[in-house]
């Protein structure tokens, strides 16, 4: 028999779904926000967050599509901001501005600063790391971003901190060079009215003027707060930078943040999902009145069922909650998942969808003529919320970049 090659990952086999990742409509927003920044009097950089394998799209195919348009690049985890400046040096491509928003070790830090990448001072664990940043011998102090809880919670100095902790970084200006300042909401996207985040607004200002006393900087803080929701409906949020995620990928932070647009900017935004889920079918059959699907035989054919069985299943991200609940498109047709949705499997009835036996198409997230599932309507049948959905997205699928 003829040697056949196979590839290499799960994501390489032919019967496995893969993801279709529009340039056009990630553009798209790229431009959409653009606008948005440049509406004010004076224009705003535009930042992308490409946390979280860039929401599950995929780090390495997204990159290449934004980084022109783009002002500054948000990561997580500080191996992905490395990507960048190996993405820039293979191209001979400007150094856009990256900034890790994550907790990174002071060894990370001088891998970091190194490459001109920025990092966020979030504690004062980063005094004890003083006299190692000295070692190094840096060519320039490390570039970092003071980062304030104003309500959230989570990382940052508070303002009872405030300028207590933050003092070693004006007592070591050959190590830290602070040029940013930020802080992230706790509640713009669940409501639609903004008293919390007013007056974390407050806040985040009581802080920088704070920051700005004490660390006298040679030029003014890059003020950072606004993510999806904020930079779309709360205007006084924009400041230097934005920080837009889940909307650079063509998706609402929420029901909520889409009325509250509408009402903010007068007309709404056109934003265009990105991503899109498919599948070939691994087999298309009839199964007579009275058989069972699936384990736990939770679903019973009350008629002659043609059923095509699709090599997906919650190994890639398809989530078992949504058993008995979902709908995959086939020929534009939505056709119910039946039964439970296995680790590699899921079942759909496509009696009405196809005429025959032969493979068919599907469609588990995107369009497919006049329907479409969204992520949202995806994640809702899981209990859960599209970010969650989307960054558990199987590293492994394959994803192909179309127009
Ligand atoms: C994830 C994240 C964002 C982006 O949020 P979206 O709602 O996806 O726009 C912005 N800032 C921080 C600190 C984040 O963690």
């Amino acid at each position: 028999m003829e040697q056949v090659q196979l590839g290499d990952g799960p994501g390489d086999a032919v019967h496995s779904s893969w993801l279709e990742l529009s340039a056009s409509h990630l553009q798209h927003n790229v431009a959409a926000f653009r606008a948005l920044e440049s509406s004010g009097p004076t224009p705003r950089a535009l930042g992308v967050v490409l946390k979280g394998n860039a929401y599950g799209h995929g780090l390495a195919q997204v990159l290449p599509l934004v980084h022109a348009g783009v002002d500054v690049l948000y990561f997580i985890a500080p191996q992905d901001a490395l990507t960048v400046r190996a993405y820039e040096a293979a191209h001979g491509l400007p150094p856009r501005q990256v900034l890790v928003l994550g907790a990174v070790a002071p060894e990370e830090a001088i891998v970091l600063a190194r490459l001109g990448i920025d990092v966020v001072v979030a504690d004062s664990s980063w005094a004890d790391a003083v006299p190692g940043l000295r070692a190094a011998k840096l060519p320039h102090p490390l570039r970092v971003h003071v980062h304030v809880d104003t309500g959230l919670g989570r990382e940052g100095f508070t303002l009872d901190q405030l300028p207590k902790q933050t003092r070693f970084l004006a007592d070591a200006p050959d190590v830290f060079d602070t040029v940013g300042v930020l802080s992230h909401f706790a509640n713009t996207e669940d409501v639609t009215e903004q008293a919390y985040a007013l007056a974390q607004l407050d806040a985040f200002e009581t802080g920088i003027a704070r920051l700005t006393e004490q660390l006298k900087p040679g030029k003014p803080l890059q003020r950072h707060i606004a993510a999806s929701a904020a930079a779309l409906v709360l205007p006084r949020a924009r400041y230097e930078s934005s920080r837009v995620g889940i909307s650079l990928y063509g998706l609402w932070p929420s029901p909520e943040t889409r009325l509250s647009a509408r009402l903010v900017l007068g007309t709404l935004p056109v934003l265009k999902p990105v991503l899109s889920w498919r599948c070939r079918s691994q087999v298309v059959k009839w199964l007579p009145a009275g058989s069972y699907v699936g384990y736990g035989c939770t679903y019973r054919c009350s008629e002659p069922t043609r059923l095509a069985v699709l090599p997906v299943g919650y190994y890639d991200g398809y989530p078992r909650l949504a058993s008995g609940k979902a709908h995959v498109l086939v020929n534009g047709r939505r056709c119910a998942v039946l039964g439970r949705v296995m680790m590699n499997h899921l079942m759909v009835d496509v009696t009405h969808a196809t005429s025959d036996e032969r493979p068919v198409t599907a469609t588990l997230l995107g369009r497919d003529g006049e329907e479409s599932v969204s992520a949202e309507s995806l994640a809702g049948w899981a209990q859960t919320i599209h970010y969650e959905l989307l960054t558990r997205l199987g590293a492994h699928l394959r994803r192909v970049v179309v127009d």
